[in-house]
């Protein structure tokens, strides 16, 4: 007897960080949940981040991505503590802080951390050279105390593996996905193979757009490249210094994660000599000693770039969804973003109020 495909309630295309922990907050509330991707999951942007627990400059952003970024920085403990205990990989989350220079922002962002309370303090000169003492900095930083950081490609391999071994989830990888039909009935389609769904969630970053246009929806959503250099073990910083847009983030074992370019070049994917140069030359001049130390590896990203960096979240039809466009905070606003998908889909109170994230659609 010929058994009839499961039908899933809901599938979402993109498992990366954002499209992996909507599928377990989805099936968390109940649903039967189908991931699927091109490749192995949450090995493209979610692999490559740098992994800061918060915006870079906080108080440049809207109340929206605050929101956002404030809910999940309280729930990170949480959702660490959780991914450690069910899957045994540790995502090394580092609560050390993050120093920022920004002399000409000190009135709004000590104003934004008061109105939020959130932790932003002055220091002087000397205090900051005492929390990193080969750090070369031009001026007096604020000091973000609470700041945390996680290291990516662990943060996604913990994440796989939740989604993996969960009962109401298929991870379906190496499968890529298109779209056809319309916004009202949109199907899926997968190596020549309508595969069925219920509602369906695009989680692709910063390829969304490029699935949204085969159903007639124009999309702002684009890549926005970033490279990164890894020096080797060196323990020459214990937390976040950003300064002039570039940061040196700690890993556990001493390295340092240096970045970022930000470079709207379509998909081109390979990094190149003139970012390596850029990037090169403001980690020695902001960490001097640097100089002695052997650089890893290089490797590009590509951020899912969104006007303002707002998120879409929401319905585009009852039956396509959308969680994407997270620009450079995919990391940070992951858990919110996904608890905010999964209350509207599964008819919950939601978390914040959805408006500000719903579709524009063009
Ligand atoms: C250099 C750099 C530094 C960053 N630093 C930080 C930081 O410090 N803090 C922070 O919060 N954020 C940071 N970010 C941003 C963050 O990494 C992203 O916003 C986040 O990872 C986006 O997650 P995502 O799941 O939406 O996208 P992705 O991780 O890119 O996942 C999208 C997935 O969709 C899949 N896919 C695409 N098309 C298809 C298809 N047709 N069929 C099937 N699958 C498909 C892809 O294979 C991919 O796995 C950084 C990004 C970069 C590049």
């Amino acid at each position: 007897m010929q058994q009839t495909p499961h039908i899933p309630d809901i599938t979402l295309v993109g498992a990366g960080v954002i499209g992996l922990l909507s599928a377990f907050e989805l099936a968390d509330a109940g649903a039967s949940v189908r991931v699927i991707d091109r490749q192995q999951a949450a090995m493209e942007s979610s692999w490559a981040g740098g992994g800061i627990l918060s915006p870079l400059y906080p108080w440049r952003y809207s109340t929206a991505v605050t929101a956002l970024a404030s809910w999940s920085q309280h729930a990170y403990p949480g959702v660490i503590e959780f991914l450690k205990s069910k899957t045994g990989i540790d995502p090394e989350w580092l609560q050390n802080g993050m120093l920022v220079t920004a002399m000409s922002e000190r009135c709004e962002a000590l104003a934004w951390g008061q109105g939020l309370q959130q932790a932003v303090f002055e220091i002087s000169h000397a205090e900051a050279l005492e929390l990193e003492p080969s750090v070369h900095l031009s001026e007096a930083p604020l000091w973000m105390p609470k700041i945390g950081s996680v290291r990516n490609p662990r943060l996604g391999q913990a994440l796989r593996r939740l989604c993996q071994e969960h009962p109401r989830i298929e991870l379906i990888e190496t499968a890529q996905a298109a779209l056809r039909g319309s916004v009202e009935s949109p199907e899926l389609w997968v190596g020549g193979e309508h595969l069925k769904s219920g509602r369906l969630v695009i989680s692709a970053g910063a390829w969304t757009a490029e699935l949204l246009a085969s159903v007639s929806v124009s999309c702002p959503i684009k890549p926005m490249k970033g490279q990164m250099l890894l020096f080797s073990p060196c323990a020459l910083v214990s937390r976040v210094v950003l300064a002039d847009g570039r940061y040196a983030i700690p890993r556990g074992d001493g390295r340092i994660v240096f970045g970022s370019t930000l470079e709207d070049v379509g998909f081109r994917r390979a990094p190149d000599r003139a970012g390596f140069e850029d990037l090169y030359s403001s980690a020695v001049s902001l960490i001097p000693q640097l100089k002695n130390v052997p650089v890893e590896a290089q490797w590009a990203g590509f951020r899912p770039g969104s006007p303002d960096g707002l998120p879409w979240i929401g319905p585009l039809s009852d039956a396509l969804w959308i969680n994407a466009g997270h620009f450079r905070n995919g990391v940070v606003l992951a858990p919110a973003s996904a608890r905010l998908l999964a209350d509207q889909m599964m008819g919950r109170n939601p978390i914040i109020d959805p408006v500000s994230y719903q579709p524009k659609v063009f």
